[in-house]
């Protein structure tokens, strides 16, 4: 990836901008990241694993940082390399090349802070706890869940897609308000300063994540019943993934969700690929009609919709758009399903 971004720069298609971030081909800004996965010790002593987003200004900086890091991990150019350092320690490395540190996808079992670490991100950065602008909340959650937990009150959330391919980039993100594209200013509205901020995030119905309910291993499914659910209803074993609505049932710390003033609302989109019915080559008509996804999720009307794809379609695409659906819920790494009314 550095070897690609290294030619971009060297042949003119993209260039580096003073406060941070890289334009590519005069169409986006590209921030420059990195995820590290971090070695904790969980609150009874067993050993937790977790990721964290690190965001740098300049390639030089990301550069130098993977070279320190080279030191932490055994594959550096594969992504989400475990490190043989904490959070805690992480955290400085990131900063002496300027960079920032944000939680990633902060309660999904396994591979998280709140997921299988810690009840309280504090207890892990300590005193460091102050320097984290914000966290990111995962496919499985949503600000109403983590709203409920009262350290994260003065902590922005990010609503990012987490995509490991490309048709998959968009299904979260944060809208920004910004008085200029870079690094410095995206910065600014996550830290919520001089008038930048998050206007809105746009994200999944949590329920439609991989991990939202309690799954059996045993018996391979979502184990009913009210939150939190901590063992299977069947079998009775404690060989379960753990979902992040149930996690977050145990961990929080306030009665009711309860947003901070600043908090921008949340609005829930179902990409079209969750959509019954909608299969690729549906979805390329749709995008040759409308351009962008966003576009057909959130703007364009029945009467358009159907004039593209006919009545069914169109009503299921409005009744997603309007909550009008039932929803099966994700776990154990199965993604949630929608059924049409
Ligand atoms: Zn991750
Ligand atoms: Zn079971």
């Amino acid at each position: 990836m550095q070897e690609d971004i290294n030619n971009f720069l060297k042949n003119g298609e993209a260039y580096e901008i003073k406060d941070g971030g890289i334009i590519y081909k005069d169409k986006v800004c590209i921030i420059l990241g990195s995820e590290i996965e971090t070695a904790e010790i969980t609150e009874d002593g067993h050993t937790g694993s977790a990721h964290n987003l690190c965001y740098f200004p300049k390639f030089s900086d990301i550069k130098e940082f993977t070279k320190e890091m080279s030191h932490h991990i055994k594959n550096i150019t594969l992504s989400s390399q475990r490190a043989d350092i904490s959070a805690y320690e992480l955290i400085d490395i990131v900063e002496k090349y300027n960079g920032v540190l944000i939680p990633a996808h902060c309660f999904t079992p396994h591979k998280s802070f709140y997921g299988n670490c810690t009840q309280r991100l504090e207890r892990i950065f300590k005193e460091k706890y102050v320097n984290l602008p914000a966290i990111e909340l995962g496919l499985s959650a949503d600000t109403y869940l983590a709203d409920q937990i009262s350290e994260l009150e003065e902590k922005t959330f990010l609503t990012n897609s987490d995509a490991h391919s490309l048709p998959r980039i968009a299904r979260e993100y944060n809208k920004m308000q910004v008085e200029d594209i870079s690094f410095k200013e995206v910065l600014k509205a996550i830290k919520n300063e001089g008038g930048r901020k998050i206007i809105c995030n746009y994200g999944l119905d949590p329920k439609l994540g991989k991990y939202h309910r309690t799954y059996c291993e045993n018996c391979k499914k979502n184990v009913p019943g009210e939150a939190p659910v901590t063992k299977c209803d069947t079998c009775d074993s404690k060989n379960i993934t753990m979902g992040v609505y149930d996690r977050i049932e145990v961990i929080k710390d306030k009665k009711e969700s309860e947003s901070p003033k600043f908090r921008p609302p949340y609005i829930y989109q179902i990409p079209l690929t969750f959509i019954p019915g909608l299969g690729g080559k549906t979805i390329d008509k749709l995008l040759d009609a409308f351009k962008t996804e966003m576009n057909i999720l959130h703007k364009a009307t029945y009467d358009d919709i159907e004039s593209v794809v006919g009545e069914k379609l169109a009503s299921n695409i409005v009744n997603a758009r309007e909550g009008k659906v039932t929803i099966q819920e994700g776990g154990g790494g199965v993604y949630g399903r929608i059924s049409a009314k």
